[in-house]
């Protein structure tokens, strides 16, 4: 192996992932993901869990001796407990190996890693996760927010209003499954302002229709709904910034009925439509460990005294270095 490698951390929530990549391609990658025993995830039990599984997930992604060159982690946003575990294994192994730390802003990490493993080169991206749902593009030195959710995430949304109708965590991959069956649209609260979104009232209204209309209407038309409404602000922000292309990200990503909405809206507009492989839509560690060798590759690199975690870290605050 040649040229520059990273070792990336991600656990900002769910996914505990390390990876080391270089300038071409993902070298190794391992995972232990939380699984919570009933609900949702608790951040004290995911952080419990990362903290059981760390040492060995590193250990097996560094045991063919790999060279590395520095160590990206998720400095924020997520979960308190989740970031500060993985940040105090950041810290022990870049001052262990003697090489820099790279805190990385975990949204753009979807971004640049979307960036890298598909044609797209300046996008407007949708990235949307369990606590994430975000509309941002590239300008002047930073990666604006366009528009975003008010309150929670769409992959939070899906969870809670999965988990009320009996479904199990993650809610959303069976919702998509069961509103498949739908035969009929019923009316939801579809919530716009400005450029922004919103989604508890929306799972809040699907869980009460959930009592009066078969679940996998319920399901349907909550996706209908909900997807429309992140495809409208998607379309405002291309319209806007002029861009030419459209890359979604984040877990909820996955959705095939979210895929194809945003497809007819780029067709329409002729615009472009990227989606990266589904390995690096979820959290991951490649993607923190590829954004680690972007800022690496451009002189940046995190004191200690500066890698303090920061749950609430808006894309918009990190400086852009590397483009
Ligand atoms: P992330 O936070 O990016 O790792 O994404 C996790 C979220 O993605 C969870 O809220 C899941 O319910 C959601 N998700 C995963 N697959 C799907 C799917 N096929 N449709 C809708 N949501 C999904
Ligand atoms: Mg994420």
């Amino acid at each position: 192996m040649s040229g520059i490698s990273i070792l990336g951390l991600e656990g900002t929530a769910w996914n505990l992932s390390a990876a080391i990549v270089d300038e071409d391609d993902v070298i190794v990658e391992n995972t232990a993901t939380y699984k919570p025993p009933t609900g949702g995830i608790h951040p004290r039990e995911a952080a419990q869990h990362h903290a059981a599984h760390i040492a060995d997930v590193i250990r097996k992604t560094m045991e063919n001796g790999n060279k590395i060159d520095a160590v990206a982690f998720s400095q924020g946003p997520g979960l308190g407990p989740c970031l500060r575990t993985v940040a105090t294994a950041a810290r022990a192994l870049s001052l262990s190996l003697d090489v820099p730390l790279i805190g990385v802003n975990h949204c753009i990490a979807h971004i640049e890693v979307g960036i890298w493993k598909t044609r797209a080169r300046d996008p407007v991206t949708l990235y949307v996760s369990g606590a994430n749902s975000q509309v941002l593009a590239y300008r002047a030195g930073h990666y604006r927010v366009f528009g975003e959710t008010l309150d929670i995430g769409i992959g939070n949304a899906l969870d809670k209003f999965a988990r009320s109708a009996g479904l199990s965590h993650p809610g959303g991959p069976k919702v998509e499954e069961l509103a498949k069956q739908s035969t009929q649209y019923i009316k939801l609260p579809y919530t716009v302002k400005g450029m922004d979104f919103s989604f508890s009232g929306l799972a809040t209204a699907a869980q009460e229709a959930s009592r009066k209309y078969p679940l996998p209407d319920v399901c349907s038309s909550f996706q209908e709904t909900a997807f429309a409404m992140l495809v409208e602000v998607t379309e405002r922000a291309v319209a806007h910034t002029g861009k030419k292309e459209v890359l979604l990200g984040g877990g909820v990503g996955a959705n095939s009925r979210l895929r194809e909405m945003l497809e007819i809206m780029c067709e329409e507009r002729g615009v472009e439509f990227y989606v990266p492989e589904k390995r690096f839509m979820g959290d991951n560690g490649a993607m923190i460990a590829h954004l680690g060798l972007l800022m690496y590759k451009s002189g940046y690199s995190t004191r200690v005294s500066e890698s303090k975690v920061n749950p609430n870290y808006r894309p918009d605050e990190a400086i852009v270095t590397w483009r």
